[in-house]
């Protein structure tokens, strides 16, 4: 059974007197760091020596290094990139974390996929905001909410939950509710979106562009039409605010019969099959295992595809388009 849970189910009084070690100061670190503070929460920072530590310090907090911010805070947040977490926890985070504190990740990915494995008598627990770290910031600004996934892996002490509901409504996120998952459903719901609904969608965009060039339309006209004027994703927003088939009513009578009578020939059923091929391999930890042998590797594959990605025209024909609608 989903459960979700909203502002009255969430006590920041479950951090007051605590201190919270923010590790990592870069886009959700920034914006989650700087939340929690504004909730009245006791916020110290964790990080390298270089550019952020710099920000971290200009925006008032006190700065520490991962190793011994981990040492004085009582709960613990990870952000720093997912793929240099591992490292970073067991060589810095890990001496400081001891029985009765509370690591919180804002990505199952690395707990759920064991490349993380935190010791027995901390609570584990999870905040994922659905939002870019901008974004958190500028919600809370304006008093709006964002939806979070949250979790508890580890409960040590009978009140993670209560513990990550208030870091919750600590970053903002209690106005619009928060979702209880796993640890692995976050990582998965994320992982699908990133290698399977952007990529389709990707292709679909592409070879609409191409079709059009191929037929003999203009490339600026091609990339204005289909992505550059903002209507697409202005559509994209009204489909979030309004509904994915009421925000078809914005558009002409003309525009509705098309799309509906044509969008039948585009349902292939090989598209859903490679998505379940896909998440199968995100599921099973075959994605997980890939990627850190990559990793190992020195990113061979990785830094071949942006490589090719590169030599694709599509940065040329982008270029072209804002400079002649002056764009840029
Ligand atoms: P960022 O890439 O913005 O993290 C940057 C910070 O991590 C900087 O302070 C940087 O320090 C530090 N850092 C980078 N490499 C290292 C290292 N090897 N050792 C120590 N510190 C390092 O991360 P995100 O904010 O994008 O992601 C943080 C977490 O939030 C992840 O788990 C991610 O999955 C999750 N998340 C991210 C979202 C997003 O919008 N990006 C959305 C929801 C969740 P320095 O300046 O020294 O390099």
């Amino acid at each position: 059974m989903t459960k979700l849970y909203y502002d009255q189910d969430m006590d920041m009084g479950f951090l007051k007197g605590k201190t919270i070690g923010v590790i990592g100061y870069g886009n959700q670190g920034r914006a989650q760091a700087l939340n929690l503070r504004d909730s009245g929460l006791e916020v110290i920072i964790g990080v390298r020596a270089d550019e952020t530590k710099r920000q971290a310090r200009e925006d008032d907090f006190e700065v520490f290094s991962i190793r011994e911010a981990a040492r004085k805070a009582q709960v613990i947040l990870m952000l720093i990139p997912d793929e240099v977490m591992p490292e970073v926890f067991k060589e810095q985070v890990l001496p400081g974390l001891v029985r009765g504190k509370a690591v919180c990740f804002a990505s199952g990915y690395n707990v759920a996929f064991k490349l993380i494995e935190p010791p027995e008598g901390v609570d584990v627990i999870m905040v994922a905001p659905r939002m870019i770290g901008a974004g958190v910031r500028q919600c809370y600004v304006e008093g709006k909410g964002f939806p979070s996934f949250i979790g508890v892996h580890q409960d040590a002490a009978g009140n993670a939950l209560e513990t990550t509901l208030a870091i919750a409504k600590g970053i903002g996120s209690a106005k619009s509710g928060v979702m209880l998952l796993t640890f692995a459903q976050e990582a998965e719901l994320d992982l699908f979106t990133e290698q399977a609904f952007g990529p389709a969608f990707g292709q679909v965009l592409l070879s609409a562009i191409q079709t059009l060039i191929d037929t003999g339309y203009p490339v600026e006209a091609a990339m204005v039409e289909l992505i550059l004027s903002g209507e697409f994703a202005y559509s994209m927003q009204k489909i979030v605010e309004m509904g994915f088939f009421q925000q078809m009513e914005l558009h002409s009578h003309t525009s509705q019969y098309g799309s509906m009578t044509r969008s039948m020939r585009f349902m292939n059923p090989q598209i859903a099959q490679t998505m379940k091929d896909v998440l199968e391999e995100i599921r099973s930890g075959a994605f997980a295992r890939e990627w850190e042998s990559e990793q190992k590797a020195g990113l061979p594959v990785f830094n071949q595809i942006k490589e090719a990605r590169n030599l694709h025209p599509i940065a040329e024909w982008e270029r072209k388009t804002r400079e002649a609608f002056r764009m840029l």
